[in-house]
C-alpha cells in the first residue's frame, strides 16, 4: 500500500475538510469529481465549485460522467429508490465502482470520500455505509475522515499510512465541526451543504417515471428535456413541452426536428411546443395546439398553429377552453 489516495470531491464543505485532513497527513491525494445527466443547477455550480476545492487545496482534479449505464441503474436501482427517483445506495456504489476502476492507473491504494456517519437517511446509515462499501469491493479501503473513529480501522490505518489520531469521530446532520476546521485552515472554496441531484425533485422524479413507463427508447436527449418547460401527456403515445420563458422558447427550438415536432403559434404572442409522439394524427395536433393557445396572449377566436415536422404547414382551429391541467404530467403523482 502506497501514500496515494483518490478522494471524491463535490464541490461541498465536507469533501473539502475530509481531504485537507488527509493532504495533512501527507498523503498524495487526486481529486476525483461526478458528472452526470441527472446534475441540478446546483450540482453543476459544484462542478465548478470543486475545480477551485482543488486549486486551494493544491491537488489535481479529475471529472468523469457517471455516463449511460447510470441510466439504467436508475431504471432499475437493485437497493430502491429514496422518497423519489434518488437510488442513493445503488448511486453511491457506482461511483465507488467507478472510482476503483481508476485506482490501478492512478496508483493510489485507497478511496477518500467527506460522508459523515448519520448525514443522509438512505446512503450514510452504518448498515448501508458497510453494504455500499462491500457492493463496490472496497472493504476497508475507504477512509472517511469525518467519522472515521466510529468505524473500525481501515486498512492505510491499520498499515500505519495514516495516523487514526489525526481523524475524526463526528457524527449528524450537525456541522460545527466542519465549520471549525474551515476556519483553522482557512479554506474559503467550498459550497454550503444541501440539496441533491434532479432525482431527488418531486416533479423531475415524476416526468422521469412517466418517460420511463411511456417511451422504451427515450434517449438521453430526451432527460434532458425533463428540466425543459411544462410536460402534458396529450395521449399514451404523445408528449407536448411547452415552453415558460424565452430561453426555453430557444431550447426547445434548437432540440426539434431530431425525434419532436415543433409547433409555433402564429399571429399572436404565445409559447413554442415540441410534441413526441408515435404516430401523429389530427386529434393530438388539435388538442396541442389548444394547450398551446391557452398560454397565449391576445388568442384570436381561430387561432392559428404552425407544425414542422420535416416540412412547414398551419392549421386554423376553434379555440375553446381546454382541461390542459389535468393533461399536466407532473399532477399524475
Ligand atoms: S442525491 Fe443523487 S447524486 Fe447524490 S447519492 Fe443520491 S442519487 Fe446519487
Amino acid at each position: 500500500m502506497n501514500k496515494k489516495a483518490i478522494s471524491l470531491i463535490s464541490g461541498g464543505l465536507d469533501s473539502a475538510v475530509a481531504t485537507k485532513l488527509i493532504i495533512d497527513q501527507g498523503i498524495e491525494v487526486v481529486g476525483l469529481h461526478f458528472t452526470s445527466i441527472f446534475a441540478s443547477k446546483r450540482d453543476k455550480q459544484r462542478g465548478h465549485r470543486a475545480l477551485e476545492t482543488a486549486r486551494e487545496l493544491g491537488i489535481e482534479i479529475i471529472s468523469k460522467d457517471k455516463g449511460e449505464d447510470y441510466i439504467e441503474i436508475v431504471k432499475n436501482p437493485r437497493y430502491g429508490y429514496g422518497k423519489n427517483m434518488n437510488p442513493c445506495i445503488d448511486c453511491r456504489i457506482y461511483m465507488l465502482s467507478l472510482t476503483r476502476n481508476m485506482m490501478p492507473e492512478l496508483g493510489a491504494s485507497f478511496v477518500v470520500t467527506g460522508e459523515v456517519l448519520g448525514q443522509r437517511p438512505m446512503s450514510q446509515r452504518r448498515n448501508t455505509i458497510g453494504l455500499i462499501e462491500k457492493r463496490s469491493e472496497l472493504k476497508g479501503l475507504i477512509v472517511r475522515p469525518l467519522s472515521a473513529k466510529l468505524f473500525p480501522p481501515s486498512i492505510p490505518e491499520q498499515e500505519g499510512i495514516l495516523d487514526r489520531e489525526k481523524l475524526l469521530g463526528h457524527a449528524g446532520r450537525g456541522r460545527h465541526v466542519q465549520y471549525e476546521l474551515v476556519e483553522r485552515y482557512g479554506l474559503k472554496e467550498f459550497d454550503l451543504p444541501g440539496g441533491g441531484c434532479l432525482l431527488t425533485d418531486p416533479i423531475f422524479s415524476i416526468k422521469l417515471k412517466d418517460l420511463m413507463a411511456t417511451d422504451p427508447v427515450y434517449t438521453t436527449k430526451d432527460i434532458e428535456l425533463l428540466a425543459v418547460g411544462r410536460h402534458f401527456r396529450v395521449s399514451p403515445s404523445a408528449k407536448l413541452i411547452v415552453a415558460r420563458n424565452e430561453r426555453e422558447n430557444e431550447k426547445l427550438g434548437s432540440i426539434a426536428g431530431e425525434s419532436y415536432i415543433r409547433l409555433d403559434p402564429v399571429g399572436f404572442r404565445g409559447p413554442r411546443g415540441i410534441l413526441k409522439v408515435a404516430t401523429p394524427d389530427e386529434g393530438t395536433f388539435l388538442t396541442s395546439a389548444r394547450i398551446l393557445a391557452r398560454y397565449g396572449k391576445d388568442v384570436p377566436p381561430n387561432p392559428v398553429i404552425e407544425i414542422h415536422d420535416g416540412t412547414s404547414h398551419s392549421f386554423s382551429f376553434e379555440m375553446h377552453e381546454i382541461d390542459s391541467d389535468s393533461l399536466l404530467i407532473q399532477q399524475e403523482a
